[in-house]
């Protein structure tokens, strides 16, 4: 059974109800569950559509996720959540859901939320990860109350720290995974004439303590038409000329490295 308890409104932050087919609050906001599980809080404007992610880049992401080359950082990212003992534990910009898919079997007895601005991700999310509440809403509008979290986790997602920070009790946990510098850089070997390094970010976001930075690198060879699910996933996708995608999406197996740099931070 998901519990529903952890969502307010996210117009008024009251406490969202279960009636039915509905949330509601107590001053008549009303949000519809969809069959999958998952709660749209932002129907009738931005992102009821489908803002975010495309769904061809969900699928693509699902696709590689799935085949475990990401569950060496999973592990890790699990590790550094455990510190924090987490009752409650949050993905903002939880995608498809697998962050949540490995909080709910490392944290069984925690109740795990995930929200995105995607609706073809957060639907994908709520069909497979059963043990968690998933919401399309803004991340710099989280659907939970002050001071309730003990785990925020944001992901390759924006991260609006003081939202993050508000919903975190004090002493509670922010994971911010980015990409490392040489994230996918055999990829972009083959994409680029002169490929760089990506940009680490050392910023210590407001109202926090930073704890510690554990990095998750590994080799990683995509093979047949995960060369091209793989490509897809990434944002080069939509930024290289057609002919050096068909380039890539040609070779039989491709191996780059996977560089994940986690920072976590202390609620101060
Ligand atoms: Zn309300």
């Amino acid at each position: 059974m998901r519990n529903y308890s952890r969502l307010v409104c996210p117009k008024c932050k009251e406490k969202l109800v279960r009636k039915g087919g509905s949330l509601y609050c107590s001053n008549g906001h009303c949000y519809d569950v969809a069959a999958s599980g998952y709660v749209n809080l932002v129907m009738g404007s931005r992102g009821s559509a489908d803002s975010g992610d495309s769904g061809e880049m969900t699928a693509a992401r699902h696709r590689i996720m799935s085949l475990g080359y990401y569950d060496g950082l999973l592990c890790k990212v699990c590790a550094t959540a455990e510190e924090f003992a987490p009752r409650f534990i949050i993905d903002c910009g939880a995608g498809e859901g697998r962050f949540a898919s490995a909080f709910t079997e490392a944290f069984p007895d925690a109740d795990v939320a995930g929200t995105d601005l995607a609706r073809s991700a957060v639907n994908v999310a709520s069909r497979t990860v059963k043990g968690a509440v998933f919401a399309v809403a803004n991340s710099n509008a989280l659907p939970y109350a002050d001071d309730s979290a003990d785990v925020a986790v944001c992901a390759f997602a924006p991260v609006f720290p003081a939202e993050i920070r508000r919903v975190l009790r004090s002493g509670g946990g922010f994971i911010r995974v980015t990409p490392g510098a040489r994230h996918l850089y055999g990829l972009k070997e083959k994409l680029y004439s002169a490929p760089y390094f990506n940009e680490e970010s050392d910023e210590i976001p407001e109202g926090f303590s930073h704890r510690e930075t554990v990095r998750s690198e590994y080799l990683f060879t995509a093979k047949g038409d995960d060369v091209g699910a793989l490509l897809q996933m990434t944002p080069y996708y939509y930024r290289t000329s057609p002919e050096a995608l068909a380039k890539v999406r040609a070779e039989k197996e491709l191996t780059t490295e996977l560089a994940f740099r986690i920072d976590v931070f202390v609620k101060e």
